[in-house]
């Protein structure tokens, strides 16, 4: 641990702070973006806007309330995109080890390159040519690993830039509330006051084992993150692995309505399973197989999202250019990559405080009765009958016990989710 060297980079209110190189009169003033309309949800705030109490996921009318001279920004996700690809651009040119933690945080591994650059010297410059390029505030931290490295970065910002080498790690970390570990929620926040454990010094002093009692996993990985110890690598960006699945029909097809709303089925599998992770996707694939083999693909770049809506209107897109002969089909496919960390984003697309409610409460359920539990309504087909003509009601909880093979005979639709959810575990990446 004492070896390693990381550099955790972070934009400073990047929203925001993109909003503001476009108007520079909103320096310097509390600016809200999102949370503009009368339900809508905050995304990102100013620092200014900060002090009155404002954060990202509250409502618009809780941030009005707190700062009523706020002023509100619509949003617009491509433009973040846009400078988010950048700045990503900007990294890869000089470091050979990187992650794309979110859409504007970088991990950057500099272990053993201290031999040859201060790492600290190193990470000053390339700050300062992403604030000279991007005209955008960024903040970093470095330190022994990753978490510390963030803990660092959030202490010293805004634009800030500080260096905790291994034996201040301890110090620093001790005075510090254990809210300011990354990945504390607050419900454990919650049961730690209520155990009288405020400071991290506090929580580093518990023994493991009784951490693992109370809190399981996440007991004793918290407990390693307050005593400074984290293992997990940074992993190289270009190697994060997507979420894709695919189906390969029974009987080759030429329906074109049929295999539309194979697609929006696929999507809103996976975009459950971005969700689930708190990921954002930047790129979709579509790929088609006709009867002959012959297997074509087509990619779009999009801006960072989750949402399904979004996701299946590109992908029927992709499908419409890509479909180009009067062939039929034997295989269809959708990938997400160039996959990042958050979820707040979403509420960029719906501003409506609902929207954002409605995709929370259905993948709740989704959690809980199976990802085909709450589905679009499109891709249903007509309800079962038994055989007296009566209405098979769908019952979630009798579906766990029932026979996999009735159940491909009940929904060809359903069989698809089913098969695809086991194909998208495996192939997607934490
Ligand atoms: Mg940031």
């Amino acid at each position: 641990m004492e070896g390693k060297s990381i550099i955790h980079m972070d934009q400073d209110a990047f929203f925001v702070s993109v909003e503001i190189r476009k108007n520079p009169e909103l320096l310097g003033k509390p600016v809200i973006v999102g949370g503009g309309s009368d339900r809508g949800v905050v995304t990102s705030c100013s620092y200014e806007a900060r002090k009155f109490g404002v954060h990202a996921a509250m409502p618009g009318r809780s941030a009005r309330l707190l700062c009523p001279q706020a002023i509100f920004v619509r949003g617009n996700m491509d433009d973040y995109s846009k400078a988010s690809h950048e700045i990503t651009e900007i990294i890869a040119q000089r470091v050979p080890l990187f992650e794309k933690a979110s859409i504007d945080e970088h991990y950057i591994d500099m272990t053993g390159m201290d031999k040859f650059f201060g790492c600290m010297k190193f990470a000053s410059e390339l700050r300062q040519t992403i604030i000279k390029e991007m005209r955008l505030p960024i903040s970093f931290g470095l330190s022994v690993n990753k978490t510390v490295a963030k803990v660092v970065t959030n202490e010293c910002k805004p634009n800030g830039e500080l260096e905790i080498p291994f034996p201040k790690v301890r110090p620093f970390l001790n005075p510090l509330s254990v809210h300011k570990i990354p990945g504390i929620g607050q419900a454990t926040y919650k049961k730690l006051s209520e155990m009288g454990v405020r400071k991290i010094e506090t929580l580093a002093q518990i023994p493991q084992e009784l951490m693992y009692k109370i809190l399981g996993e996440h007991g004793t990985s918290l407990w390693q993150k307050a005593n400074g110890i984290d293992l997990s690598p940074v992993v190289p960006y270009r190697e994060r692995k997507s979420i894709g699945t695919q189906t390969t029909f029974e009987n080759d097809s030429m329906d074109i309505h049929k295999m539309k709303s194979i697609l929006t089925g696929m999507v809103t599998n996976l975009t459950f399973e971005l969700r689930s992770q708190q990921k954002l996707t930047a790129c979709i694939t579509v790929t088609i197989r006709y009867s002959n083999f012959e297997t074509v693909t087509q990619q779009a770049r999009i801006p960072y999202t989750a949402l399904d809506s979004f996701l299946i209107a590109k992908a029927h897109d992709l499908f419409k250019k890509l479909y180009s002969k009067r062939m039929m089909l034997r295989l269809i496919g959708v990938k997400l990559s160039h996959l990042v960390s958050g979820f707040e984003q979403i509420g960029l697309y719906h501003t409506s405080e609902e929207e954002y409610d409605l995709y929370q409460a259905m993948d709740k359920v989704r959690q809980s009765y199976g990802v085909e539990s709450v589905v679009k309504a499109c891709i249903v087909k007509q309800p079962e009958k038994d055989a007296n003509g009566k209405v098979v009601k769908y019952n979630p909880r009798l579906k766990k016990t029932s026979d996999k093979e009735e159940e491909k005979k009940k929904s060809r639709i359903r069989t698809f989710i089913n098969s695809d959810v086991s194909q998208t575990n495996k192939l997607s990446d934490n």
